[in-house]
């Protein structure tokens, strides 16, 4: 507290981001990346545009990335064009420009009560009524909870961190129930086996679908994500993005993000991986007595039914295995686990085995 802040920043209650600790040889399994490096196509072409065109501004419209991905996603065949794309520093980003340029309404916003924890946290920002719902008792969204007056939907499909699936013809339920309302979907990890909503927006104006190359392209680092969605929505995202910095993307992110989108089989190959090793995971940590959520996702959600979640992730630690756990009811017992690589996931499963032999 300074009595230099406005008045506004004494009430903000910020988000906690995943620990990034610096330490080798860590086995770090806590947030989310992609276990293997990204497009080498993405690379080559950051690394040509490392030039003394640096000194000129980037394109503000990032239009050569908006039609990378208007192609990539086939929006033609739905009436759109790049007209339908917004791009931004991170899904974190394209989240907070559509929490205040589509949800500040007098209806409250719902979102899930386990959900990605930074809903609230723009909420809370932008002074967004909100209310949360709770999930089913497998741990799923029911389309028929939000069938109620309300000034905006959001979720993540698959949902974080419980990593559970929905299929279309829920989503396309929950897009016909409140029509009035934008419902966004926020697919950040819909690339490992979900089926993308982006295949709707054309018939649903209502629709706003953001992902990020941040999980299944493997460029985390690099922040880019975008949204999808009929010019009317994307119009209110810009016109937001505008009037807080014009060019979200320097000329590095744009030029590795349209190669990274173009390279389909880069992304395919890397997509049956993680896909196979979580099948993997999943089997491993069963056998040791886990109970594992069903996931779509680059991570799985697992709880032990004789041991305590904040004590497991702490032994876990203890070994330099780094897992999430989050201290909030209902999922305080699970662990949130990354889907890594196969030598990852025998050191994670050799300090699992040594911590339940014994006591924790
Ligand atoms: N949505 C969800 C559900 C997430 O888990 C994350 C990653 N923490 C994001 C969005 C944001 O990802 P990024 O900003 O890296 O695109």
């Amino acid at each position: 507290m300074s009595r230099f802040w406005s008045p506004f920043v004494r009430d903000l209650v910020p988000y906690v981001p995943g620990e990034q600790p610096k330490m080798a040889n860590l086995v770090k399994l806590n947030t989310n990346e992609h276990p293997y490096g990204p497009s080498p196509l993405a690379i080559a072409a950051m690394q040509a545009a490392v030039n003394d065109d640096l000194r000129l501004y980037p394109d503000p419209n990032a239009d050569q990335l908006k039609t990378a991905i208007a192609e990539h996603f086939e929006l033609a065949a739905q009436g759109g064009d790049k007209s339908w794309v917004f791009v931004g520093n991170g899904s974190d980003e394209v989240l907070a420009h559509a929490f205040h340029g589509l949800f500040q309404h007098d209806l409250p916003l719902l979102f899930p009560d386990v959900t990605y924890s930074f809903y609230p946290v723009y909420a809370g920002l932008y002074g967004i009524r909100h209310e949360t719902v709770a999930l089913n008792a497998a741990f799923e969204i029911d389309p028929a909870d939000y069938a109620r007056p309300n000034g905006g939907i959001i979720f993540p499909n698959p949902n974080a961190p419980t990593g559970r699936l929905l299929p279309l013809a829920a989503i396309e339920r929950l897009l016909a129930d409140s029509p009035d309302s934008v419902v966004l979907v926020d697919e950040a990890y819909i690339d490992f086996g979900g089926d993308s909503a982006v295949a709707l927006v054309g018939r649903h104006p209502n629709l706003l679908v953001t992902q990020t190359l941040s999980k299944s392209r493997a460029l985390a680092g690099l922040r880019v994500g975008f949204a999808i969605g009929q010019p009317e929505l994307i119009e209110a995202l810009e016109r937001v993005k505008n009037s807080f910095n014009s060019y979200p993307l320097g000329r590095v992110a744009q030029a590795g993000a349209v190669a990274a989108i173009r390279d389909r089989g880069h992304f395919g190959a890397m997509q049956d991986m993680v896909i196979m090793q979580r099948d993997s995971l999943t089997t491993r940590l069963e056998r040791l007595g886990f109970e594992v959520l069903p996931s779509g996702a680059n991570f799985v959600f697992a709880r032990h039914p004789e041991h305590a979640g904040p004590a497991l992730t702490a032994a876990l630690r203890e070994r330099a295995v780094i897992v999430r756990n989050f201290r909030q009811p209902r999922i305080e017992d699970f662990l949130r686990i990354t889907v890594g690589t196969p030598d990852q996931h025998r050191a994670l499963i050799g300090a699992l085995e040594e911590i339940l032999a014994g006591a924790v």
